[in-house]
């Protein structure tokens, strides 16, 4: 396989590309294009790919930590949603593309393989990579669209999980998931991500390293897989969403009018073990969080 340079485009050079692509770089679909080639090489270095790695990339774009993940040794399965930018990554990796993995993910030969989907992350949110290499492990290494990482995320953690994301987030939704209980940005979101997953480490980024520069400030995440991941079922994800939306009511009084019987029993046991009874959601720690499990699946 070819070798090609690390490095992303210089803001000039992906100035270029996109006129000769005749492509504008879309706001709705968070095309941010990374420029900076300390973060492309902090995100693979974070990422600890090797030879034997199978890694999902989310939004592609002009491929700038495609190639990267590619030159690690890593086989790699992306989704873009963008047809324009699709079509440019299927020329530039046309030998990449053009072999059929194993169930190692690898070609026959033991090389590295690029699969390209053209689709919506909601729908795709592992890039297609199959159920039977999935479970034998994967990462995932994105600069994410702002806009879906939320239910994207969402998404990963109702599936099969891998062991370690390096993400690129707008700041504000890193915060909410690395939030602590007490704090403003803790919600239902912070619940779900923090049982199966620990924050390990959380870089700002500046605006500076993406062309076009964004209006919010980004971070980059590296999230591990929890050896006592704790999931919790869609009916019990949907009553802790429900109880978030009234976030400055007190936690009772949304048990007892909750239409999930489990929810009030849950709180009972709750004071049992010492809950203050005008507690409020944000104020609860995610271990009590985690024991609705028992009482709503
Ligand atoms: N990875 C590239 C980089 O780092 O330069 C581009 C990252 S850019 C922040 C986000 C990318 O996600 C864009 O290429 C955009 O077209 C793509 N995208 C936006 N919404 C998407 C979706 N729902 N599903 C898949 N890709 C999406």
């Amino acid at each position: 396989m070819p070798e090609r340079s690390d490095m992303p485009l210089s803001p000039t050079a992906t100035r270029e590309l996109l006129e000769q692509l005749e492509h504008f770089p879309k706001k709705k679909l968070g095309q941010n294009f990374l420029v900076d080639g300390n973060i492309v090489r902090k995100s693979i270095e974070l990422a600890e790919l090797g030879v034997d790695s199978c890694v999902v990339e989310i939004g592609p774009g002009l491929g700038t930590l495609t190639q990267a993940i590619l030159n690690s040794g890593a086989s790699l399965w992306a989704v873009e949603r963008d047809a324009t930018l699709t079509e440019h990554l299927r020329i530039h990796f046309s030998d990449e593309l053009n072999t059929l993995p194993t169930m190692t993910g690898r070609s026959p030969e033991g090389q590295p393989i690029l699969k390209l989907t053209e689709g919506d992350c909601l729908d795709y949110p592992i890039a297609g990579l199959p159920e039977a290499i999935a479970v034998t492990g994967y990462k995932i290494v994105a600069n994410l669209p702002y806009a879906v990482s939320t239910p994207w995320m969402d998404a990963v953690i109702a599936g099969e999980l891998p062991e370690r994301m390096v993400l690129m987030l707008q700041k504000e939704a890193g915060d909410r998931y690395a939030a602590p209980h007490g704090s403003k940005t803790f919600g239902a979101i912070s619940i779900f991500l923090q049982s199966v997953f620990e924050v390990h480490s959380k870089h700002l980024v500046s605006a500076q390293c993406f062309h076009p520069a964004p209006k919010v400030d980004s971070v980059l995440l590296r999230l591990d897989r929890r050896t006592d991941a704790i999931r919790f079922s869609q009916t019990a994800r949907e009553c802790i969403r429900r109880i978030f939306t009234q976030r400055r009511k007190q936690l009772g009084a949304l048990c007892k009018n909750d239409p999930q019987a489990g929810a009030l029993v849950w709180f009972n046991e709750l004071l049992e073990h010492g809950v203050h009874p005008t507690v409020r959601p944000e104020e609860l720690p995610i271990e009590h969080w985690q024991s609705i499990t028992r009482f709503i699946n």
